[in-house]
């Protein structure tokens, strides 16, 4: 009797220590759970610009990198462009630079709103802005550039709350093509950002494309 009462005492106390066992577990898992999530989330956060949650300098260094060599593979077109916000140096110093950053993220949006799923659009610096096109000839890469240029001008801009108004901004694209057996990143944005030059220096609000047959 006395050793059947030890057994079951014995028996209570492991099925006790197990069930103890099996809530750390679940316990472990749900935070490692937790762990995951957090940590994609830190992941998708690297990757984005601050002010307009579209790609950072980081992101679409490592993206352009690997739609050249997509491209290479596949041999595929591969367009790339460069924009600049016009004068945005005197619209911050007209309406200040809250309201300015205002205007970034409009215009953000304005570029993921208008691209489709396999494009890149990226802050590359202070007002300027990158757009990766992935299986694009240039003159794809002419067609949403100019559909982008034109939906910009055509926004006026007004505080919602009180109806002021902010008039228009305008932007410069500069579009390039992958070269697919010369070109390094450094020298395909060179030729977009010489486009986007050219852009600006013919009156702004347009889109100039790279210079055709100047291979060297
Ligand atoms: P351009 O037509 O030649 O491009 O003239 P611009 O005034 O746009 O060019 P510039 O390079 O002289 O000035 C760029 C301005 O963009 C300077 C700064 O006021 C503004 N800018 C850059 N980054 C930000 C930002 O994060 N927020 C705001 N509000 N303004 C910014
Ligand atoms: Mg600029
Ligand atoms: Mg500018």
């Amino acid at each position: 009797r006395m050793l059947a009462d030890t057994l079951i005492q014995g028996a209570q106390t492991m099925k006790s220590s197990s069930e103890g066992m099996a809530q750390r577990l679940a316990g472990a898992q749900q935070e490692i759970a937790d762990l995951r999530e957090n940590l994609a989330r830190a992941m998708t956060e690297a990757e984005r610009d601050f002010l307009t949650g579209t790609f950072n300098r980081k992101a679409f260094d490592k993206r352009l990198n690997d739609a050249m060599i997509a491209a290479k593979t596949e041999d595929t077109e591969l367009t790339l462009l460069m924009l600049d916000i016009d004068h945005f140096k005197h619209f911050n110093d007209n309406f200040g630079h809250l309201i300015g950053d205002e205007v970034l993220k409009i215009v953000a949006k304005t570029l993921t709103d208008t691209l489709k799923g396999m494009d890149c659009v990226a802050r590359y610096g202070g007002e300027e802005f990158a757009i990766i096109l992935p299986k694009t000839p240039i003159g794809g890469g002419m067609i949403v550039a100019e559909s982008i240029r034109k939906s910009i001008a055509s926004k006026e801009l007004k505080r919602k709350t009180t109806g002021e108004n902010f008039g228009v901004i305008t932007v410069s694209i500069g579009v390039g093509t992958f070269r697919h057996t010369e070109d390094t990143p450094a020298s395909f944005i060179a030729r977009a950002d010489e486009a986007l030059y050219r852009s600006k220096h013919s009156g702004r609000n347009r889109v100039t494309q790279e210079h055709i047959g100047s291979a060297s």
